[in-house]
This record gives structure tokens, sequence and C-alpha cells, in this order.
């Protein structure tokens, strides 16, 4: 027998587990056993000796080696192994910092790993869809991927899109019947819904039959590639910068070269001495450094609740100018009450906050009458036409569904409702809610065969479909007055910024067609609902923030244009002149309409998912970055067409998170904000470091030109030069790389994304940095060598600790866009620190006996300290308090 053959008693029966239940505790430990996890096999990952050896195989890294290998045959020993090990340990830096990267990426792959609701030992629970095992009963929605294949045993309105299996991109409809036939395919199962396939409507509810590689998908899939990188715009400009570098420093270094041989330097001295200028100078691990920085970067933001979904979002989030946010649970606690409701012409308020079920209708102060026929049915309907649930979590009630919903349901628990009064009816026929049609029906009927269509959405929606209203005097025609004055209602419930939705009936005779397309008419309005839903507390102060940082804050929102002005004007999102645009309004718009009014524009109303779309295209048509919020199926193409595309964590739908590249994990307006702050940190700390090699580097090389042009030895031996490289180079830019912000990077602009990597001055910092760095140190070579032209190595030593000093004090400056003194110069522990322990192993080359040898030094006196600090600090001193 097939799965799609067997009836659902028969199922579960077969897979031993209860649909009302599911399976408890230790039969899925039994069952993860025997089936394993539910995941598609993934390729072998890259060993790690290999990612070792890729370390070398860089171009110059290889002549260097190449080189030491002659040296060694030619007898030079201590050099040849000194270089060895040097090359050896930066191997291994660059191979851990690699794997770290490595490993923030992996983590970030399990924080965003597909969620499942299971029901286990008769509750729902979210697990992680991995743990998902056979005879396990999930349930999904739409805009859910499909975890596992699945029997479905309950469904409304349930078409799932099956183009990745069965190449058919229409949806498939879904019941629940046993089908009785032999041999069918997978298209033609409609019984059952398959792993990977998306849920395009309703919701469902099934039964696992297969898992992991025993399902439809893992027999077709190929196996997924895991390691696929991706390369960020950034890492791509440095990849393009790196070359152009190589071929600069490749042309000083033969510079140095041709002067030292011209000079009578013997060739092959020379020839090791510019093959490790060439390895020291050349900036090849920029773009892999980058690339740890931004992967920090990326687990700083988790801290912050934010989880990137593309390295390159990290980039472009310092970008953004404009962030596009939904309202309603990113803005607003999404936690909905009923504060009013308004029926037989009359507002009732309702007390009692969040969902406790205690509190009153009050009409003119005074509790509402128990009697209040009208009231009562309205409640009942509200409560039947509803998905959600109210259960009671550490003494609290939490709402397991659409908290709009669960509002409603409290409501009618308040009147004096319980769970148990829907027993008698049952839900034959269900149109579910979504954003474009803003209503939700259902048809119930109850033991007698009565049939009632109850309809539950927005007032503007329900009121053209409403014929008859119903009153103290029953149900009457549907005046123009009481039109207009239920719209009023609905405008003043608005303006205190509570949500509105209106509900009405029909009664059905059993007749009639219960086809979708013409259910919804000729209803009897019976009244409206006010909800409050109040703002996030710390989304005024990130609106505000934003505004300081030249970031725009557009509020969307399914709701009326007066609910959305009241909180709009709360959060402070809408200036004076600020306008509101209405979805009616933004539909008879041309493109090019909206383009010239969207930037006065901070809110928009009532609108569907498509005109999300049009408003993005219109953002960038105006040249912003926008960022773009999104819950919905329908959101997926607004937020693949912004350039940060944000789903919600805990709301969001999966495909919302697929077509997304940050995804809050709070669902909260305020961690956009914090992910854009450090988006721009990043980038200016990732300035800071390049900055500091590339003037560190520029120094390197001038010591050496300069040297040779003037005739002079060499300055730097080849394993002083690499020393400074691994050392003095290596760990304070790592330590930049993990900066603390600037103080105002929230108090500027955008970044404008082609601007290049050494606009705002840097270019010009580096080389006037480097070229005194490079100055300096000549100036400690020469006074150390008149001073006592026998004793080469003493000079040598010298220049290497000027060198190397002037970088260590030059590190602070580069912390700064403005003057070193700008900030405070011991907030970076990690800098404290590198710098010191650079200066340690320093003193150790330089005064460790055994050492000394190795790296060609000698002891130096408290004088010569004095010449090297002095000329050492000279460059930042001299620079260090401009700004230019
Ligand atoms: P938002 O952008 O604020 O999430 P929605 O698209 O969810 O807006 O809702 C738009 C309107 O649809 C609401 O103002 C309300 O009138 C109506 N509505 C919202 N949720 C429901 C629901 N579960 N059932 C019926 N109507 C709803
Ligand atoms: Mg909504």
């Amino acid at each position: 027998m097939k799965w799609y053959q067997l009836t659902t008693e028969k199922l579960e029966e077969t897979l031993q587990v209860k649909s009302n239940v599911g399976l408890g505790e230790k039969q899925v430990a039994k069952r993860r056993q025997q089936y394993g996890e539910n995941v598609l096999a993934a390729k072998k990952k890259i060993p790690g000796w290999i990612l070792f050896l890729k370390q070398f195989q860089d171009f110059m890294v290889l002549v260097l080696l190449a080189a030491t290998l002659i040296a060694g045959l030619l007898g030079e020993y201590i050099d040849a192994i000194a270089i060895m090990v040097i090359v050896l340990i930066n191997g291994i830096i660059g191979y851990f910092q690699e794997q770290k990267a490595e490993n923030s990426l992996e983590k970030l792959k399990e924080l965003s790993a597909p969620i499942a609701s299971v029901r286990r030992d008769g509750q729902w629970v979210k697990i992680p869809s991995k743990d998902i095992v056979v005879g396990d009963i999930v349930r999904f929605t739409s805009g859910d991927r499909v975890p596992a294949d699945v029997r479905v045993i309950k469904t409304t309105s349930l078409e799932t899109e099956e183009s990745a299996l069965t190449g058919e991109s229409l949806p498939v409809a879904k019941h629940t019947k046993e089908i009785r036939m032999d041999g069918l395919e997978a298209q033609d199962q409609v019984n059952m819904a398959f792993m990977g396939t998306l849920v395009t409507r309703g919701s469902g509810e099934g039964i696992v039959v297969g898992t992991g590689m025993k399902t439809v998908m893992g027999q077709i899939a190929t196996l997924l590639d895991n390691t696929k990188k991706t390369i960020t715009p950034l890492e791509m400009k440095l990849a393009e910068l790196g070359k152009i570098l190589i071929v600069v420093a490749l042309f000083l270094t033969i510079l140095v070269v041709g002067a030292g041989i011209f000079q009578g330097h013997p060739m092959y001295e020379m020839f090791l001495a510019g093959v490790s200028l060439a390895v020291a100078a050349i900036p090849e691990g920029l773009p892999a450094i980058v690339t740890v920085a931004l992967s920090l970067g990326v687990q700083r933001m988790i801290k912050k609740k934010a989880i990137v979904r593309k390295l390159s979002a990290v980039e472009t989030l310092g970008c953004a100018s404009v962030i596009c946010s939904d309202k309603t649970g990113t803005m607003t606690e999404n936690q909905m009450t009923v504060k009013e409701v308004y029926i037989n012409g009359k507002t009732l308020y309702v007390t009692g906050d969040g969902y406790q079920t205690q509190g009153d209708f009050l009409s003119n102060q005074k509790k509402v009458e128990d009697s209040h026929s009208n009231l009562k049915s309205m409640l009942l309907y509200g409560m039947l036409c509803n998905h959600a649930s109210i259960s009671t979590k550490k003494g609290k009630n939490v709402v397991d569904g659409d908290p709009t919903d669960g509002a409603l349901l409290v409501a009618a628990y308040k009147f004096g409702f319980h769970e148990n009064d829907k027993q008698p009816f049952r839900i034959i026929k269900e149109i579910p809610f979504d954003s474009d049609r803003k209503r939700m029906s259902v048809v119930i009927e109850d033991d007698n065969g009565m049939r009632l269509l109850i309809t539950k959405g927005a007032p503007d929606m329900l009121l053209p479909r409403s014929s008859h209203i119903q009153t103290k005097d029953g149900k009457t025609i549907l005046t123009k007055e009481q039109s207009k004055q239920t719209e009023q209602a609905m405008v003043g419930m608005a303006e205190k910024a509570l949500r509105t939705i209106a509900i009405g009936f029909r009664v059905l005779s059993p007749s009639d067609s219960l086809d979708t397309a013409l259910l919804e008419e000729d209803l009897t309005l019976i009244g409206l609902y006010g909800l409050m839903d109040p703002p996030r507390k710390e989304v005024k102060a990130a609106v505000r923030e934003c505004k300081e940082a030249g970031i725009k804050t557009v509020m969307i929102t399914g709701d009326h244009a007066h609910t959305a002005r009241a909180i709009a004007n709360h959060l402070e999102i809408l200036p004076e002149s600020g306008k509101v645009l209405e979805g009616k309004e933004l539909t008879q718009m041309s493109d090019a309409e909206l383009v010239d009014t969207i930037e006065d524009t901070y809110v928009f109303a009532r609108v569907t998912p498509e005109h999300k779309l049009r408003i993005v295209n219109a953002f960038q048509e105006k040249g912003h970055i926008v960022a773009m919020t999104g819950d919905g199926v329908n959101d997926a193409p607004a937020m693949k067409a912004s350039d940060i595309g944000i789903a919600m964590g805990i709301s969001g739908t999966d495909v919302t998170k697929e077509a997304s590249s940050l995804v809050l994990m709070d669902d909260n307006f305020a961690t956009i904000k914090s992910a854009i702050q450090e988006g721009r940190n990043i980038y200016e700390n990732i300035r800071k470091f390049i900055r500091y090699l590339l003037a560190s580097n520029v120094g390197e090389i001038l010591v050496m030109l300069f040297a040779m042009l003037l005739g002079l030895p060499l300055p730097l031996v080849p394993v002083q030069i690499l020393w400074v490289n691994l050392v003095t180079d290596g760990l304070p830019a790592m330590a930049l790389g993990v900066d603390q912000a600037e103080g105002d990077v929230m108090k500027r602009g955008p970044r404008n994304p082609r601007e290049g990597i050494f606009s705002r001055g840097l270019g010009y910092k580096i080389i006037s940095r480097g070229i005194l760095i490079g100055v300096v140190t000549l100036i400690a070579f020469i006074v150390a060598y008149q001073n006592d032209p026998s004793n080469l190595v003493y000079a040598q030593t010298i220049a290497f600790s000027t060198l190397v000093v002037a970088q260590l004090i030059h590190v602070f400056d580069c912390r700064s866009e403005k003057s070193i003194f700008a900030r405070n110069l011991f907030e970076n522990r990690y800098l404290i620190l590198a710098v010191l322990s650079s200066m340690l192993l320093l003193l150790v080359v330089i005064y460790f006996p055994p050492i000394q040898p190795i790296f060609h030094t000698v002891s130096l006196s408290v004088v010569d300290w004095c010449l090297i600090v002095g000329l050492g600090a000279l460059p930042t001193v001299l620079f260090g308090f401009t700004k230019r």
C-alpha cells in the first residue's frame, strides 16, 4: 500500500500516532535513531589540511620559499630556517582566521535553519525542521515550506506549489481523502504534500511519512552544495585593488633590487631582500582579512538579534538611506487588545489589558447587560471566524495564531464565552485572511444543518459588501445614513490609533452556492471592533537615531490611514509636511507620479504587497538604498527588489526568510537600526586597517628604496622585514578590525555605495604617513650608521626598531578620521594588548642573546631608545592632530 491510498485511521495505525496528540518524547527518540535527521545530505567539506596548504599557494610566498631554499643550500642556515618559521607561522595564523570566519558563517546557517510546527504530547511546539521524524504531526500555512513528506489530514484552502519536484508551476489544491488508485506520480498524489514545496495558500496539517533523503525531494536532489562562497562587492573591489597594488609593489621592489645591485650589493643578497620585501609589501591577504572582519561583525550582529544571511548585506547596510518597515509587529508589539466595540450605533468601551480574559464592556461607564443579544452574536461570530487559540504559559495568557484573531477571542471570553461554545458548530468552508483581501470568512453549520457565513475584515472591505445592518430592532436595510455613521465610527477609532475590524454575516440556505467568488456578498453588518496594538518602546528612539544618521523611516501598513497616521505621529515618523499615501491613491498614480511624491511620503496605509514593490522601485529611482521588511508570502518580490530585504524571525514565513538578506530575531524595528549601525562600523573598521596596513607597507618599501638610491647598505635584513610583516602589521590590524565605533557613525549621512575605498581622504593619509614612516626610519638608520660605520648590525637594529615603533604609534592615529585625540586612546583593549605584545616581542628579539643572531640584532642603550621613540613618534605627531 502507498501512503496516499490509506485512510487517516489506517495511517495513524500504521505510524502508531494519534493525530490530535502527536508523538511522545520516547517515540521521537527511538525514531530519530531509526531514521536519522530530516536533512538532505550535503557535499563533503574541504578537509582542514587542504585549507592549511592553501595558505601557501600565493605566488610570492612560493618564490620566497624557493629563495630561502637557495639561501639554505648556500649555507645561510639560520636565515633560511628563520624565514621558513615565519612563513609557517603566517600560514597558521591565516588558517585559523579563515577557520574562524568559516565557523561564524556556519553558525549563521544554523541560526537561520528552518523551523517547523509539530504536535508533540498534545502540544504544538516549534522545532528545527531537521528534528522531525516519521509519524510527527506537522502543520503549515501559506508562505511555509513543507518540512517533510506528509500525508495531508486537515486543510483549509490548502494549495502548494511543487515546481521544484514536478516542473509544474501552477499551485495544486490539496485534500485529505484517500485515493484508491495505483501507480500515481507525485503530482497526482493530491492528498500528499512534499518536502521543500511551497504552501501558496491556506493552511494544513499532515502526518509525516518520509524524512531526509527518503523524501521525494531527497531522491531527486543532487547533493546540496553548502560550500559555495559568495564574494561581497567590497571583497571584489579589494581584489581588484590588490592586483594594482601587487604591480606597484613589484615594480618598487624591482627598483630596490636594481638600485642595490647598481650600488654594488651582492646580487644574491639583494634577491632575498627583494623577495622578502615583496612578500611583506604585497597586501595579498587583504580580501581575506576583510572577510574575517565582516564575519566578526556578523557575530556582533547576532548578539544584537540580527542574523545576516548574506555577507554582502553587512556592507550594504551601511549605505541604507531608507527603511521601509511594516508597522504591525515591527514598530508595534503585535499584542492586540479590543478596546472599543461599535454596535447598535453606539460605542462600548472594553476594559482589561493584553490577553488577560478579565474585563468588562462599558456603556456610559455602566456595565453592559448580559442580555445584549447583538453584542452576544457579534462576539460569538468573532470567535467562530477565527483561527487563534489561547493558552496559559507561565501564568500568562499567550495567543497561538494571529494576534488580531486572538484579541477577538479574548473579547468574547471577557463577555463570558468559553472555548466550548464553539462546539455546536462545524466549519465547512473557509476563505483565509490575506493582506490583499483584508478579510476572512468561514461558513459554519450546526447540528440542524443551519448554515451561516461569517465575514470579518477591514471595514472599507465589508461595507461595500453589506446590504443590511443589525440594529436594536433586528436586521434592517443598510441606509446611506447608517453607512456614513459606521464609517465615522471607524475613523473615530482609527484616530485613536486603533486598528479596526468589521464583522458581518449571511444566513445561507442549503441551496446557496459555496463558491468563493460569490460568498462574501449581501452581508448583514453587526459592528466594529477597535483594537489597540501599542508601539514598541524602543522604536521612537530608533527612528530619531535613524533621522540623525540621514536615514528616512517609512511606515507601511495594511491598516487604515488614520490608524497609521496616529501611530506614525506618536513615533515621530511623520514630519509636519509629510504625506500619508493610501493604497487606492497609489494604484491610480503612474510610476512617474509616485517617484515625484515619494520623497515627501512617510506613511503608506491600506497597501497590498504589490504596492510595496512599486514603493521600493520608486525610492531606488530616486537613488536611495532601500531596506524593506516583509512577513507574508506576497512580500517576497518587494524584498528581493530592495537592496536589503529584512524578514521577521518570529512571525515571518519561510519564503520571506529565503528572500531576505537580514532576519530580525525579535521582529523589532530597533534591531534594524542596530544592524545598520554595526554595518557602518564594520566598514569604518575595514577602512582603518586598510589605512594602517598600507601606510606600513609604503613605509617599509620606501626606507629600502631610499637607502638603495642613496648608496647605503641594506637598512633592514630579510628576517626583520618578514617579522614586521607578521607581528607589527598583523596583530594591530586585527585589533583595528574589532575597534569600537567612532562616536559619530550614526551622526552622519549614509555612505555612497559607489564611493571608492580611498575616498574621504584615506589615500592621502596612507601616502603621507607612509612616506614619513619611511623617512624617519631612514634618518634613524643614517644617524646610527654615521656614528659607527663599522657596526652595520647596530644601525640595522635601530632602523628595525624605529620602523616598528613608528607603526605602533601610528596605529592609534588610524582609529579616527579626525584626530588622534578625538578618541580615548585606551578604549580598544585588543589594540593595547596587540601593541604591548608587539613591543614585548620586539624587546625579546633585540635583547635575548640566543635570538639576536637570528634577527641580526644587538642590544640597545637608553640613548638609542630616545632616538628611536623620538623619530618613531614624528609621523603621528606631525599629522595626528589634523583631519587631513
Ligand atoms: P498590517 O500591515 O498592519 O499587518 P494587515 O494586512 O495584516 O495589515 O491588515 C490589514 C487590515 O485587515 C486590518 O486593518 C484589519 O482591518 C484586517 N485584518 C487584519 N487581520 C485580520 C484577520 N485575522 N481577520 C480579518 N481581518 C483582518
Ligand atoms: Mg498583518
